[in-house]
């Protein structure tokens, strides 16, 4: 054979070469953090209530930050965070303008976080009575005031959009899951929820 005939019978048996860039479709998973605050927890054990509904969005988010997770700084580049509790501490005061800074979207996630709620029935008392309340008269042992590792108590609990811009509203003690999964749900295609008639405070 040729060394043309060759180099055409090498030509015809090699697979055609792409030389175009490959096109990938990559799809960002929405990164999600929750925080609590004064709160009791019961907000976040709503979420998990959703169960198995869980899974239905487990696919297309990233769980930055949470008491769900174990990672211990708040991340930069966070989409949406999930606020439970009022801000009660210099302590919440600090995390939630730090939240707010690395957050696209805030969510003041159940009654505590949008009006203050149970942490605010302590408002109409001194600080120093709740703190000798629960350290002095209520203590069995060790019945003293602590002066350090205790966040220092604000003058009231105040609800989280009195001290930063707050874009969704997500009412209830707790919020029911199905309002939670509705909201999840819409901010993950982009959209504001619209609660109205899915939750209510108390509910
Ligand atoms: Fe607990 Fe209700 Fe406050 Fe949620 S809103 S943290 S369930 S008291």
């Amino acid at each position: 054979m040729s060394d043309d005939k060759k180099k055409k019978a090498q030509k015809e048996a090699s697979p055609p070469v792409d030389t175009k860039e490959p096109t990938v479709t990559v799809t960002k998973k929405v990164r999600i953090a929750t925080t609590w605050l004064d709160g009791c927890s019961g907000c976040h054990m709503s979420f998990l209530d959703l169960d198995q509904r869980l899974l239905d969005v487990a696919g297309r988010i990233e769980l930055v930050y949470g008491p769900l997770v174990d990672f211990k700084e708040f991340p930069e580049g966070v989409d949406v965070t999930l606020v439970e509790g009022a801000v009660s501490s210099d302590e919440d005061e600090e995390k939630i303008k730090l939240i707010r800074n690395r957050s696209y979207l805030v969510v003041s996630f159940g009654d505590c976080a949008v009006t203050a709620n149970v942490p605010a029935m302590r408002n109409q008392f001194k600080i120093e009575d709740i703190m000798k309340r629960g350290y002095v008269e209520n203590a069995t042992f060790h019945q003293a005031i602590p002066t350090v590792e205790v966040p220092h108590l604000l003058k009231k609990a105040r609800p989280v959009h009195e001290f930063i811009n707050v874009d969704v509203f997500l009412p209830g003690c707790p919020p029911p899951p199905d309002a939670i999964l509705f909201a999840v749900s819409e901010l993950l295609e982009g959209r504001i929820p619209d609660l109205s008639g899915r939750t209510r405070f108390g509910a």
